[in-house]
């Protein structure tokens, strides 16, 4: 079997509420659909879904990258020999990690499609059956409303809590401890700062923090600020978990070899499912955990992610964070049916790859045509 073309297609589809993080809010998912063609007709899934505030891809440049310099050095590969296919991705461009993932994807479940398997037996099998993704995100606004949207959601049995900080140091912590009152002592809460603070103020504002009991705090400090991290980590008993700071296997040995993280977030659109195991395993190997972030894409990839929740043994699914439906985000989706059961229960069949089959009245419907002037908002 042979790769005989892919082909990108970019989509916009509304998210039903802002999304409002310390880096910038959307009111809209920008993804670019990706299918990898092949001489025998089976076609590889893959979507990419870059944030606008937090990731060096747009989809302009998503298109470009895939069809200029991603994919003509994977046309004539057989996409079987996977390894050497992700190595073509990885070495094609510098940086647009977004790009790279959703061909990574792709591939993933065309080779699950030509091997019968699905994608979590590429990844090494079932290592649990079942995961559970009944929780919510609460989103940067006043703590009055985010406690009013907790506790919205704790009415509705939801017991896990995702709390988007990072603006203001001190009402974060008025956000924080608005929302703890609203939703009792037993309620989980994580606290994502999004890179929102400079090292010294966050040790302060984090230290006080901790007296509200979270689960873990996700990249207080910008990405680049390796030592910032590594004293907070030091400096606090909660521990402190890598978003930004980890896209790539390289970024998390240079975190871990000089203790900057306790925890290291993965997401499948920033990282792939190829360069995703990399990273779990030098974090299994270094005695660290991993959480599941999402980048809010549509179902395939949300698929790939439950794929490699579902396989993925060093992922701590019950600290929280695995993306559920994007229909709990999303006006719509682009696929027949979700990898999410309505129950909020990740199962996954045994049908081949991703086991998704997209909707092409839906690829219609939120089709944009992106030149590379345009930039989302
Ligand atoms: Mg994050």
């Amino acid at each position: 079997m042979k790769i005989t073309n892919i082909e990108t297609i970019a989509l916009t589809v509304p998210l039903l509420r802002p999304a409002v993080i310390a880096s910038g809010s959307a009111t809209t998912g920008f993804h670019v659909l990706i299918r990898v063609h092949t001489d025998a007709g089976l076609v590889g899934l893959g979507e990419a879904s870059p944030i606008a505030s937090t990731d060096a891809d747009t989809p302009g440049s998503i298109v470009e990258v895939v069809s200029k310099r991603i994919g003509p050095r994977l046309v004539g590969c057989d996409p079987c020999r996977l390894q050497d296919c992700l190595a073509l991705i990885h070495t094609a461009i510098p940086g647009n990690q977004c790009a790279k993932s959703g061909v990574d994807i792709a591939l993933h479940d065309l080779v699950g499609k030509a091997l019968s398997v699905p994608v979590y037996q590429l990844l090494g099998g079932r290592s649990r059956q079942t995961i559970s993704v009944i929780e919510a995100d609460i989103w940067i606004d006043t703590p009055e409303a985010m406690a009013a949207m907790a506790k919205e959601a704790a009415s509705r049995g939801v017991s896990a809590f995702e709390i988007k900080i990072g603006k203001e140091p001190e009402v974060d912590f008025k956000r924080v401890e608005a929302i703890r009152k609203a939703v009792g002592p037993d309620a989980r809460l994580r606290i994502d700062c999004n890179e929102g603070y400079a090292a010294g103020t966050g040790l302060r504002i984090l230290r006080a923090m901790e007296a509200l009991d979270l689960v873990y705090i996700e990249q207080p400090v910008p990405r680049w600020d390796i030592e910032g991290m590594r004293r907070l980590a030091e400096a606090l008993d909660t521990p402190i978990c890598a978003d930004q700071s980890a896209y790539t296997p390289q970024d998390v040995m240079r975190l871990l070899s000089c203790g900057a993280a306790d925890l290291i977030c993965i997401k499948i659109p920033k990282s792939g499912l190829g360069h995703a195991s990399t990273i779990n395993a030098i974090s299994e190997a270094a005695g660290v955990r991993c959480t599941l972030g999402s980048m809010l894409p549509l179902g395939i990839g949300a698929a790939a992610i439950h794929h490699f929740a579902i396989a993925t043994r060093n992922v701590d699914v019950e600290m929280g964070g695995v993306y559920g439906s994007p229909l709990d985000y999303f006006v719509d989706d682009i696929v027949q049916s979700s990898t999410v059961d309505e129950d909020g229960v990740i199962r996954l069949s045994d049908a081949p790859g991703l086991g998704i089959t997209i909707d092409e009245d839906k690829i219609t419907r939120y089709r944009r045509t992106w030149s590379l002037a345009v930039t989302p908002p």
